[in-house]
């Protein structure tokens, strides 16, 4: 991460609008990927799917995040070309470097991104429903530490596990049995 301390306002300000030019695809991306997480969830519980993420908290907490990682991916980009327009010279002769390094970069973030939004999904549903159940971590092998120490615990009561991913490139997720309750359920603000 660059030390903000040292950038030029106009390299603030460009960074500043990069990001802001990100929040849109990234809300809509994350957004789309919680509400079909509480579709699956509904569907698993033999209730109709919800149409559309209603609950005015979670959509600001969407929102949030969007800007938040807006931000960072901005960040992020702007010190990856200035270390390529040191290495290679010129920004002319660092941007194919760049293009390339940012494909990648973009798959990785898509995935944790995603990831983020149906844990987030996962985490509401619990909060908002008398749910009750267990839940372990898969896959089963891992190299992180705090992955290792989660797997480890095994299968341990619902609300146990901390959220994954817990870093980038995190292959796990949480597995839960859930014991679902009569009556209605919340889904992402619509209840069902
Ligand atoms: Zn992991």
């Amino acid at each position: 991460m660059a030390d903000a301390g040292r950038l030029s306002a106009a390299m603030e300000a460009a960074i500043q609008g990069a990001a802001t030019r990100l929040v849109p695809g990234l809300l809509a991306a994350n957004t789309a990927t919680y509400l079909r997480t509480v579709q699956t969830i509904a569907t698993t519980c033999g209730r109709p799917v919800p149409h559309a993420v209603t609950d005015a908290a979670e959509l600001a907490t969407l929102a949030d995040r969007a800007a938040a990682s807006a931000r960072s991916i901005a960040h992020t980009q702007a010190d990856r070309m200035r270390a390529l327009v040191t290495e290679h010279g010129s920004r002319a002769a660092a941007s194919g470097p760049f293009r390339a390094w940012d494909r990648e970069q973009r798959a990785l973030i898509a995935q944790a991104e995603a990831a983020t939004a149906a844990s987030a999904a996962h985490a509401a549903f619990l909060a908002h429903n008398a749910v009750t159940g267990t839940e372990h971590v898969e896959p089963v092998t891992a190299i992180g530490s705090e992955c290792q120490a989660a797997i480890a615990l095994g299968e341990v009561p619902l609300g146990t596990l901390p959220d994954f991913p817990l870093h980038l490139r995190c292959p796990h997720y949480v597995v839960t049995t859930l014991v679902i309750p009569d009556g209605p359920l919340w889904l992402g603000g619509e209840v069902r």
